[in-house]
């Protein structure tokens, strides 16, 4: 099995008392890596290690670090192979994504990233009378902390980090437990790139070495992409030390479909570009609410299912697959058990349904559930309020613009919506009144880098981006 190791003061390090955990395949169910178990022993020394890196770090000229940036860029660009199959193989993401999608958009990003090294050290002057001068400077935090999770580790891993290490400061990155391979290898190629200490990579579980590592007074900044209970944990135990926190948490995102909308383009909107994706509906924006004008809804189930049945299940590392399994044991079962409840909550399978082996009988070990539709009109059913994370959404018919607003906003969650229309003024109306971070108009899913992207409600607060990552200082200059 292939053996990975933490990245801390640019040395390739196991973890301090030995621990390993195995990553699993979860289109087979079988172990093919292992990982370290990180504890609070590894926390320290990551935390030491991007401690003393700061100094030289964040006094680097920014064009010094643009320069480190644009060789990581690269990096991205030449291992993209194998990071994109590495990273295929860890979580069940397809393959046509992660190589295809993901390895270009991030050799882009952190080129993105390097450009924006100057913005960070920018400041401002006000010229506060005529012998008194204002001016701000922004700073770097110090040590910036960043959790990812398992369905986008690379990409995540990159918006985070690239910002961060833009801004000045130095980082530590804690991967999840359920997919840590490719930003560990990540972590042996940058070794190579960034000064020791710049970058450090410590893999474990959320509740050992990433407790340790948020509760640590020497972590100045924590930014989280993951659940909202995960959110509440990290915002509980940092209390004590105030620190400032971004959050990009889940969903429940509607897509909205009006009669007047392009169908087609809507029914592709709905489903592969939405909630049935490569990765089985792991997506946080996933449009797993899908509110259907009555006049079309008859109409509209129907294009679902036929674009639902087109999708092909299958390893994810076949470039044929269009959507693969659920990333672990234990997410496959939050999600099946979810299909249990739609059932005795009485919604109406229109679809779907089928799980494990029966799916997919070539890989029985793997964890796999079919493209699911539910109808219902209730929209406080569990099934329309809770995250489900996999390839299961809910149908529910509206009437009235008004309604399709009501039933949208009546969520815990706020991170994106999708409107399908061609009428200007609703599509206007709409991007007001959602109470989401997102808003997409005739296209879903669309998140070019130099826009921001976050939520509101239980999706989080604030986004990843260069400014997220620095604080502000103002000085009074008396001439
Ligand atoms: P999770 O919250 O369980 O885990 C995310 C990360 O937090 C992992 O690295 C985990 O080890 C770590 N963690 C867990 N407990 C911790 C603790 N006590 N202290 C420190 N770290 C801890 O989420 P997940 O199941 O890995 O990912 C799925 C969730 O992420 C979904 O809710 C999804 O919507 C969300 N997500 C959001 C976005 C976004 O950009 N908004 C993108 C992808 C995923």
């Amino acid at each position: 099995m292939a053996d990975y190791r933490n990245l801390i003061g640019g040395r390739l390090v196991p973890a301090a008392d030995g621990r390993t955990m195995d990553s699993v395949n979860p289109a087979t169910g079988e172990a093919w890596a292992t990982v370290p178990a990180s504890g609070p022993r590894d926390a320290d020394a990551a935390v030491e290690a991007a401690r003393r890196a700061f100094p030289r770090w964040s006094a680097m000229p920014a064009l010094g670090r643009a320069h480190l940036l644009r060789r990581v860029a690269a990096v991205f660009t030449e291992h993209a192979d194998e990071l994109a199959r590495l990273e295929t193989r860890d979580n069940g993401r397809i393959l046509r994504d992660t190589l295809h999608k993901d390895l270009p958009g991030m050799a882009h990003l952190w080129q993105l990233a390097a450009g924006q090294c100057l913005d960070a050290v920018k400041g401002g002057t006000v010229i506060l009378g005529p012998d008194t001068l204002g001016l701000t400077r922004r700073e770097p935090y110090g040590v910036a902390l960043c959790v990812i999770p398992w369905n986008s580790p690379v990409s995540t891993f990159s918006a985070k980090a690239a910002y961060a290490l833009a801004a000045g400061n130095t980082v530590i990155v804690k991967p999840a437990e359920q997919a840590s391979v490719s930003v560990l290898r990540l972590g042996e190629l940058l070794a190579e790139v960034l000064p020791p200490g710049v970058l450090n990579i410590v893999s474990g579980l959320g509740e050992e070495v990433g407790d340790a590592l948020v509760r640590h007074r020497g972590v100045h900044k924590i930014s989280l992409t993951g659940s909202t209970d995960t959110a509440r944990v990290i915002t509980r135990a940092s209390a004590d030390a105030l620190k400032p926190m971004t959050f990009e948490l889940g969903g429940k995102s509607p897509n909205i479909v009006f009669p007047d909308a392009d169908l087609d383009a809507a029914t592709q909107g709905v489903t592969v570009n939405s909630v049935y994706t490569g990765n089985a509906g792991q997506v946080c924006v996933a449009g797993s609410r899908i509110l259907l004008h009555r006049s079309i809804w008859d109409e509209m189930l129907e294009r679902i299912e036929h674009a639902a049945a087109g999708l092909v299940l299958d390893d994810p590392l076949d470039p044929g697959t269009t959507m693969g399994p659920i990333v672990s044991q234990g997410q496959y079962e939050r999600v099946t058990s979810y299909l249990d409840l739609a059932e005795k909550e009485g919604a109406r399978l229109v679809f779907g349904g089928r799980r494990g082996a029966e799916v997919v009988p070539r890989l029985p070990g793997g964890y796999w559930v079919a493209p699911t539709l539910y109808a219902t009109s209730d929209n406080r059913l569990r099934v329309c309020q809770e995250e489900i994370f996999g390839p299961v959404a809910v149908a529910i018919p509206f009437e009235s613009d008004e309604e399709a607003l009501s039933v949208a906003n009546d969520s815990p969650y706020g991170l994106a919506a999708g409107v399908w229309t061609r009428d200007l003024g609703r599509a206007h109306r709409f991007v007001r009144d959602l109470q989401t971070g997102t808003v997409w108009v005739n296209t879903f899913r669309q998140m070019p880098p130099g826009l921001p992207f976050g939520g509101v409600k239980d999706s989080g607060y604030g986004h990843d981006a260069v400014l997220e990552y620095t604080r502000e200082k103002a000085a009074v200059i008396q001439i």
